[in-house]
């Protein structure tokens, strides 16, 4: 079902259109993935899906009305937002008081989140002491404190260590399985791949790619194979003629490299490989074989890497 249905939005900043989406459906209980580079207007959909800012035309319906409550709302900003000579409790206690009047409840929760972000023995220290991570962790804490429905992470793990990025994908592994609404934006391809039920990749304002996680790498087949001739005068039927060997299909080709799926073990396709390309006279410049990921697919169906910055 669908908790969030965004609908012909619209937003410009002046004559700038910074956002132009057709249609994002974001499924009760999953994770949504936004990803895209920096300016790409991911900051600008979450405010306005969060109810900060709002757009010049276009529906947004969450569970069938215009409205939400804002209690039903958690939100994770891009920049933390704490006060730095508070320590963790006062700043999880001071946002979890703006929806929950009850002080003991207040408290209760906030103990519980300390334990969930891993910060215990910080807990009574200011958060001017704490690194970058544990802001970022304590900056999640406060999103959760009113056990919002839907959570709205804008790019949570930014400039963060190991340890800290691992502990934020742990709290997001436990709000996915206390079912939790999620959405999650970044730049990281690799995050939303692991994390991501489905995903929406954005760029200048307008979704580029979606779909179903699971399925985007399913079409690449079992693995990705890449493949550089030096013949350049075979090349018109190099597709062809690699596409006889069972379980192989042409997704691409870029400059020189082509790309194939195939769905059988390598040591397999290797072999009928070597001799095809012999029988047929093409020598082999170059011969590569990977796991299906994001960064393959996007390269392959938009013919370019995710634009950085
Ligand atoms: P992202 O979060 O994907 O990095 P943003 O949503 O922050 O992207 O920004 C999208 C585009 O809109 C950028 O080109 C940015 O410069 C512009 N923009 C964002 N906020 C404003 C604003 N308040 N006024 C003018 N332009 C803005
Ligand atoms: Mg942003």
């Amino acid at each position: 079902m669908d908790f969030v249905k965004i609908d012909n939005l619209v937003k410009r900043y002046g004559d700038y259109e910074a956002l132009n989406i057709e249609n994002i459906s974001i499924k009760e209980g999953e994770m949504t993935g936004l990803l895209g580079p920096n300016g790409a207007g991911k900051s600008t959909l979450i405010n306005i899906l969060t109810g900060l800012d709002e757009q010049d035309s276009g529906s947004i319906f969450y569970n069938g009305e215009e409205k939400i409550p804002k209690e039903n709302i958690g939100y994770v900003p891009q920049d933390i937002a704490l006060y730095e000579e508070l320590n963790a409790v006062d700043n999880l206690a001071f946002f979890g008081s703006m929806y929950i009047n009850d002080r003991k409840k207040v408290k209760n929760k906030v103990k519980d989140i300390i334990t969930m972000v891993g910060l215990e023995s910080k807990a009574k220290k200011t958060v001017k002491t704490y690194s970058g991570g544990m802001k970022r962790r304590i900056n999640i804490g406060a999103a959760l404190v009113h056990d919002p429905q839907i959570l709205f992470f804008d790019e949570p793990t930014v400039g963060i260590d190991p340890q800290s990025r691992n502990y934020i994908y742990e709290i997001i592994n436990n709000l996915k399985d206390a079912g939790k609404t999620l959405v999650y934006t970044t730049h990281y391809m690799d995050e939303v791949e692991k994390l991501c039920d489905s995903i929406y990749i954005i760029d200048e304002g307008k979704v580029i790619l979606k779909g179903r996680t699971k399925e985007l790498l399913q079409s690449l087949g079992k693995s990705v194979l890449e493949l550089t001739v030096k013949n350049s005068s075979i090349n018109d039927e190099l597709v062809s003629i690699i596409e006889e060997i069972p379980e192989v299909k042409f997704l691409s080709v870029r400059q020189e490299t082509y790309y194939f799926s195939i769905n059988k073990s390598i040591e397999e396709i290797t072999k009928e490989l070597l001799d095809k390309t012999s029988k047929n006279n093409i020598t082999i410049d170059s011969l590569n074989y990977s796991s299906p990921n994001l960064d393959t697919l996007f390269l392959i169906l938009t013919g370019k890497e995710l634009r950085e910055g």
